[in-house]
């Protein structure tokens, strides 16, 4: 299929434009470099240097059969001192987006949605059909385009699948996390490792778990990566599917330091902080609907073979 990977110089996006090239699809590559790298464009791939609001003329140039729409800002804590900034990209982005490809007559779409659309959850494993409070504007922005997408099928035929991933980890293809900003906890903890970070902060271990630090579901992004070709073709016309993708396990912020120490041989000292305001003590996926309906089964469900792959394609990077 031809396909657009909007955002496909992130790290999903670069990692799932491998899979699709892999897979044998004909990708070209929209990002506006804000914070993905060129480099990690797999180099089959093309690559078009734009914003989502300039996606217009990108698509009526590559007429791509279906999109995938990686492109966001998704750091949680700037989503709630600019949400100006995650309204603007995330959602009337996508909006042009979304008019971008019924221009072109183009109406197949995979959106990376999150499990921040849920919010603090009332019982774990979070299903699809739990309660959407996100905590916060980042949550909030990726709510209103699955509610986009519902309403693209319903009146404009779309065949739209969002995919909400929960805390996504390892790496693929030669290709891991590389943010310039980075917030999350496995890349943080591998740079302790590494000794490029002098220690891991834990935010809070006193939290309502056994070991009082909370826990979170990694999914290894080569399983996102097939759960993302799996939904390419699986709606028809006028449906939009939502599909929670996590490992169904999960794991504590201690056990993911230990799994750190165990791959890396190296010591990853810690300071005990406070916690930090909206994470919740546990967010673990229910991906009941998607095992069901595509056959999609996470081949990659140990942490520290997640931590490995990590820890393997930082180090080939330095
Ligand atoms: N965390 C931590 N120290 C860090 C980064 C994260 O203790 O330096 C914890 C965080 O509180 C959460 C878990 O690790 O419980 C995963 O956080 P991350 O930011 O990786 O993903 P999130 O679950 O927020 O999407």
């Amino acid at each position: 299929m031809r396909v657009l990977v909007a955002g496909g110089a992130g790290y999903i996006g670069s990692v799932v434009t491998a899979a699709l090239l892999q897979g044998g699809h004909e990708v070209t590559v929209l990002d506006d470099l804000s914070t993905g790298h060129a480099d990690a464009v797999p180099s089959g791939a093309g690559l078009v240097q734009a914003t989502l609001h300039d996606s217009a003329p990108v698509l009526a140039d590559v007429r791509p059969e279906a999109v995938l729409h990686f492109a966001a800002k998704s750091l949680v804590g700037e989503s709630q001192v600019k949400p100006e900034i995650y309204w603007d990209t995330n959602v009337t982005g996508t909006l042009a987006l979304l008019e971008a490809m019924r221009a072109v007559d183009c109406r197949r779409i995979v959106f990376s949605s999150t499990a921040a659309t849920y919010g603090e959850p009332e019982s774990v494993p979070i299903r699809e059909d739990a309660p959407t409070r996100p905590t916060n504007t980042y949550g909030a922005s990726k709510l209103a385009v699955d509610a986009m997408l519902t309403s693209y099928a319903a009146a404009h035929d779309f065949a739209a699948v969002s995919l909400r991933y929960f805390n996504v980890a390892g790496a693929a293809y030669g290709l891991g996390e590389r943010h310039t900003t980075e917030t999350h906890l496995i890349p943080i903890a591998l740079q302790v490792a590494a000794g490029t970070r002098e220690a891991l902060t834990i935010y809070g271990e006193d939290y309502p778990t056994p070991d009082g630090t909370c826990i979170r579901d990694y999914i290894h992004v080569a399983d996102l990566a097939d759960a993302h070709l799996l939904a390419l073709t699986a709606p028809a016309a006028g449906e939009h599917r939502i599909y929670n993708l996590g490992n169904g396990t999960g794991f504590s912020v201690q056990q993911v330091v230990d799994a750190v120490r165990e791959v890396t041989g190296h010591p990853v000292p810690v300071v005990v902080g406070q916690r930090r305001a909206g994470d919740p003590a546990q967010l673990v996926a229910s991906s009941d609907r998607i095992r069901a309906d595509l056959g999609w089964t996470p081949k990659h469900t140990e942490l520290p073979d997640i931590v490995r792959d990590a820890w393997e394609t930082a180090r080939a990077r330095r």
